[in-house]
């Protein structure tokens, strides 16, 4: 239960951790983008423009955005080296220093993830369902924290938001990574992707170190919409409580699920007795269609 965010010390912060401002692709400036997420509520946000030549190398600046509720971390969406169907890689980096080096045009995928690591960012396989990235991809990657299991632009930009597919075979074979959504907003007017997924991160303060360790940590979770109060592991049981929603769902490996439905739901428990899974994880979908998803619980 200790990756789980629920009975860490502080309190939750809503944080994107995927976005572009016109220092790549996104339509609007740095400032604006910032500002964009401080009035809806945010507590963080990371920039995380495309770190590729064709724009210079960029790496967000955002600290004049920074106020006393709201702040940011430095990072980047990286390229280098192509994917097993020959794209090239996006890996999500967030709590890079702001002169982190350049790729070379020999660096691999893998060997600028390395790179980012060994920095100490908090580093994720981007949007894998919309790459189309295979198991042995994201093997290749190493000791990543995360997998980007939900992506706001991908939803109506090729309809292939999710991708918890090959995080579930990946978790199923023992690999242990936890599960961020994010939005990757552009500001393109073809997309909807502003606010449609975030995570929310358990911290005692709101410094970007302090964040970024508790994501390392897996002290957090995913949502578009509703949100999990607490998840807790006892003598062969799970208790779920959550804001109202009409179905939760308890998951492990290939088939094993537990389930309950019904109106406003807000809390629930499932016995695991014969669930014979390494792991578990918690969804919940409200009457909007919109889900929340913990961590993977690692079990026994
Ligand atoms: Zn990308
Ligand atoms: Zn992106």
């Amino acid at each position: 239960m200790h990756t789980l965010p629920f009975d860490q010390p502080g309190r939750f912060w809503k944080g994107n951790l995927h976005a572009h401002s016109t220092l790549s692709d996104g339509r609007l400036s740095l400032e604006d983008v910032c500002r964009l997420y401080a009035e809806e509520g945010y507590d963080f946000l990371s920039l995380t423009d495309h770190f590729l030549e064709s724009y210079g190398w960029p790496i967000a600046d955002t600290r004049l955005c920074r106020s006393e509720d709201f702040t940011t971390i430095i990072g980047a969406e990286l390229h280098a080296g192509r994917t097993e169907l020959g794209e090239i890689w996006h890996i999500l980096a967030v709590g890079l220093p702001l002169d982190f080096a350049r790729a070379t045009p020999q660096e691999t995928g893998p060997e600028i993830a390395a790179r980012a690591l060994a920095v100490g960012a908090f580093v994720a396989a981007a949007h894998p369902n919309w790459y189309s990235l295979s198991e042995g991809d994201i093997l290749s990657l190493g000791n990543i924290d995360a997998i980007e299991i939900y992506n706001g632009v991908s939803a109506d930009h090729n309809d292939r938001a999710e991708s918890w597919h090959v995080a579930d075979v990946l978790l199923g074979k023992g690999h242990r990574y936890s599960a961020c959504a994010c939005d990757d907003y552009h500001a393109n007017p073809a997309n909807h992707d502003f606010g449609r997924g975030w995570v929310w991160v358990k911290s005692e303060s709101l410094e970007p170190d302090a964040l970024v360790t508790a994501l390392k940590a897996g002290h957090y979770y995913a949502s578009t919409g509703p949100q999990i109060h607490d998840v807790r592991v006892e003598d062969g049981s799970i208790f779920v409580r959550c804001s109202p929603v009409e179905r939760i769902w308890v998951t492990g490996i290939a088939s094993r699920t537990r389930r309950t439905n019904g109106c406003a739901i807000t809390e629930a428990e499932f016995n695991l007795d014969n669930f014979n899974s390494p792991f578990c994880r918690v969804t919940i979908r409200d009457v909007h269609g919109r889900q929340a998803w913990t961590n993977p619980i690692w079990l026994g």
